[in-house]
């Protein structure tokens, strides 16, 4: 349920409200929004009743929240979350591009990357100290030597940084470095890293799972955000279908359908959906034609010799282009309201 307050009531209203859920043995969650102030009820299993909330003074309305998640909502928040680095925001249709190789391979690999990927107008630097492979014997990243080679790309570039944690015992190191944790597609239903996810101090990029519905990528979030960490970002990387001449599908109707029920920002990354560079840029000019807040993009200076995901890997030259392409783009597409 979701607490409306009138727009002129006091904060001892407000307060009253807070105290009321509390003494349910429910969470409120207070809810920012420049038009109203609100007030999330988490915890509670089945429907409230709200005769009581109503009967407060300066209680405007309460909610019934329908969707089985509730604060990433757009019920529970109108508004887009923007995410703020500095001068840099995600979300809210501002474009952020986050790109570099999938795994971090050696301090030249990654510090020849990321100027070119920092000149080409990226912000974010990616690339994955830990990496979840299918196959035990394929390399398994350079782990906490990795995360030093990344702290290096910072300082170094400038660049902000987005790497996974693969496990519990590695997210308090990956936290130390990165300036985004990202959770994968294989651990977006690994419930126990959700749950320390939404204790990290940094915000979190949560990919959907590869064969994942709209609705259990949103209760993933949801899992982060009743932790207690709301800047949460999502990202469409492709689902398994029939279709063999990519190596996923891209999903684009995810954009505007998540977006329709959800806050949060929304980012695409075709290198994953695709597994095959030719396929890339045009995949990137889509994503931000149907609205995607930003892109996640794989280049390698030598996809040749990468130790991971080379065939879907950009060379800088191409990188280059699609930046030049989405960035024209970016300025011709007027976003839709969510809703
Ligand atoms: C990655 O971003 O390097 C990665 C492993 O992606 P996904 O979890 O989407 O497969
Ligand atoms: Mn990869």
């Amino acid at each position: 349920m979701l607490i409306v307050m009138d727009k002129n009531a006091t904060g001892p209203q407000v307060d009253a409200v807070i105290h009321l859920i509390e003494s349910m043995g429910y969470t409120p969650v207070p809810v920012p929004g420049s038009q109203r102030t609100a007030i999330g009820i988490v915890g509670n299993s089945g429907p409230l009743e709200s005769a009581p909330f109503l009967a407060l003074e300066g209680v405007k309305d309460a909610i019934h929240v329908s969707k089985p998640y509730k604060m990433v909502s757009r019920d529970f928040k109108a508004e887009d979350t923007v995410i703020e680095f500095g001068d840099v925001r995600v979300g809210a249709g501002h474009q952020t591009v986050m790109a570099g190789p999938c795994a971090v391979e050696s301090m030249k690999q990654c510090l020849d990357t990321a100027r070119v990927v920092r000149a080409a107008g990226a912000r974010f630097f990616r690339g994955g100290a830990y990496k979840p492979r299918t196959s035990p014997y394929s390399f398994q990243g350079l782990g906490e030597k990795g995360l030093e080679i990344l702290r290096t790309v910072r300082e170094e570039t400038g660049l902000l940084i987005v790497t996974e944690a693969i496990d519990h015992e590695n997210i308090a190191l990956v936290e130390q470095v990165a300036d985004i944790v990202q959770i994968g597609a294989r651990n977006m239903q690994n419930f126990s890293l959700l749950k320390r996810a939404g204790k990290s101090p940094k915000p979190i990029l949560l990919k959907r799972g590869m064969s994942a519905t709209i609705e259990e990528l949103l209760m993933a979030a949801e899992y982060i955000s009743s932790e207690g960490n709301r800047r949460i970002i999502l990202c469409e990387r492709g689902v398994r279908t029939f279709a063999d001449h990519s190596r996923n599908t891209l999903d684009l109707s995810a954009i505007p359908a998540v977006r329709a029920v959800s806050h949060l920002p929304i980012i695409v990354d075709p290198s994953h959906a695709a597994g095959r560079r030719d396929q890339v840029i045009p995949l990137a000019r889509a994503a931000v034609a149907v609205g995607a807040d930003g892109l996640m993009i794989e280049v390698h200076c030598d996809p040749t010799r990468a130790l991971s995901d080379g065939p879907q890997s950009l060379y800088p030259a191409q990188f280059e282009q699609l930046m030049r392409e989405v960035g024209a783009l970016a300025g011709l597409v007027a976003r839709a309201p969510a809703r």
